[in-house]
């Protein structure tokens, strides 16, 4: 029978394809929990997990099961009517979060334009900025998505190059600098401050203890809006349902996106109580996909598998392991381990000619998959499912890999 080699898949997608992402060069066709197969029958670990979207692991039956049975019954009926299904789901997530009200999206970008639509509205409606004046502080190497407004707040010249002209409004500052922070936030323009809780597209950049706490507490002070993107940090990967949770600290604008489905559909989402989420009336914001019936079915049975497998305290457990491993390999290429709970990175020193990549593309040939961000950090993010014993042995992999490097 005819069959496609994973050159002729790549090279299929290279010519009708955008050339916006650079993958990896492996050709997946096939996912079951911590594992992926290629198009040649070659089984791996997944160690980036979509972006910490699979946190539940590929195709998690539980997950599947709620698609599929909702997408036989009803798939979509827009928001210009009710379905049965969408209460279901702002009902569980209001209770389990502690806030009043959901408003659903699809994108991570697109919950986080809702954030910066809620702030903007609250700061008007509710704090008095006057018209058009209002600010949001924002910090060096975020990630919260790709539209224009977002890529206009964005720090990496890759990311905002020839996309200008740029939206206006917001205000970069270091990220980690609670000083710098409340210097802009005497402002009294200044609506909101947007955060992510470890900035981990920028190459898992873990803040001070209590930074957040701090941060949060300025805010409530200079009467300022504290909006938490847990986007990739949220829903287990760190150790906790929110990595805020580390610092017990509540946003009062909380972003979720990911695995909010786990990997089965785009589900996005933003929470905030009644004072700033009954600023937007019907009419001014919305989705036609956000809040289906299949998106609500699949975040609901997807909160319930981190909650019955207790991926949180997984993640918690096994991220100390995964990183006091990495912290015992001698190779010189190895310049610092950070991360929280199952969400890590390796920064690679080249070497003797020898890159991030070219650990990627070893580890790849011994079963196992990553990709480098920004060049020259390895995010190591696995389907927080994983078992002490899998974590093991994707551990012996990347040791063997570094260690066949030879430096
Ligand atoms: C991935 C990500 C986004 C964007 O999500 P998309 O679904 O790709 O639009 C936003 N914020 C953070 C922190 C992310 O990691």
């Amino acid at each position: 029978m005819f069959q496609l080699s994973t050159k002729d898949y790549i090279e299929r997608e290279d010519k009708f394809g955008a050339h916006n992402y650079h993958p990896l060069p492996v050709v997946l066709e096939k996912g079951e929990g911590v594992y992926v197969w290629d198009v040649e029958g070659k089984r791996y670990f997944d160690f980036l997990a979509a972006y910490s979207a699979v946190n539940q692991g590929h195709c998690h039956p539980k997950i599947v099961k709620a698609l599929t049975e909702q997408a036989g019954t009803l798939a979509l009926t827009s928001r210009a009517y009710y379905n049965n299904i969408l209460g279901e789901w702002e009902e569980y997530m209001s209770r389990l979060f502690g806030y009043d009200k959901m408003l659903p999206m699809n994108s991570g970008a697109e919950a986080d334009e809702t954030a910066l639509k809620l702030i903007r509205k609250w700061g008007y409606k509710v704090k008095g900025i006057p018209k058009n004046k209002a600010k949001i502080v924002v910090c060096n190497g975020n990630f919260h998505g790709r539209t224009i407004t977002i890529v206009s707040m964005s720090s990496d010249p890759d990311a905002y190059t020839h996309y200008g002209p740029y939206t206006p409004g917001f205000v970069n500052i270091p990220y980690n600098d609670t000083e710098r922070l409340e210097e802009e936030l005497k402002d009294p323009n200044v609506a909101g401050f947007l955060v992510e809780p470890i900035q981990a597209e920028a190459g898992v950049y873990v803040p001070e203890d209590g930074y957040l706490k701090k941060a949060a507490a300025l805010c409530k002070k200079y009467n300022v809006l504290f909006v938490a993107d847990e986007v990739q940090t949220g829903l287990a990967r760190t150790g906790k349902m929110l990595a805020c949770d580390h610092e017990g600290v509540r946003p009062d604008i909380l972003v979720l996106g990911k695995a909010l489905s786990g990997g089965l559909y785009p589900v996005s989402c933003v929470l905030a109580d009644d004072e700033i989420m009954l600023t937007i009336k019907p009419g001014e914001h919305g989705s036609t996909y956000g809040g289906n019936p299949i998106a609500a079915k699949v975040a609901i049975a997807a909160l319930e598998v981190i909650r019955e497998e207790k991926l949180a305290e997984n993640a918690m457990r096994l991220g100390e392991i995964f990183r006091e491993e990495m912290k015992s390999i001698p190779s010189k290429m190895i310049e610092t381990v950070r991360g929280k709970g199952l969400l890590n990175a390796v920064a690679i020193k080249p070497t003797e000619g020898k890159t991030a990549w070219d650990v990627c593309l070893a580890m790849k040939e011994k079963g196992l998959i990553a990709k480098p961000t920004h060049e020259h950090i390895i995010r190591f993010t696995p389907p927080l499912v994983i078992h002490e014993q899998q974590l093991m042995e994707a551990i012996g992999i990347i040791k063997k890999t570094f260690d066949e490097m030879g430096v």
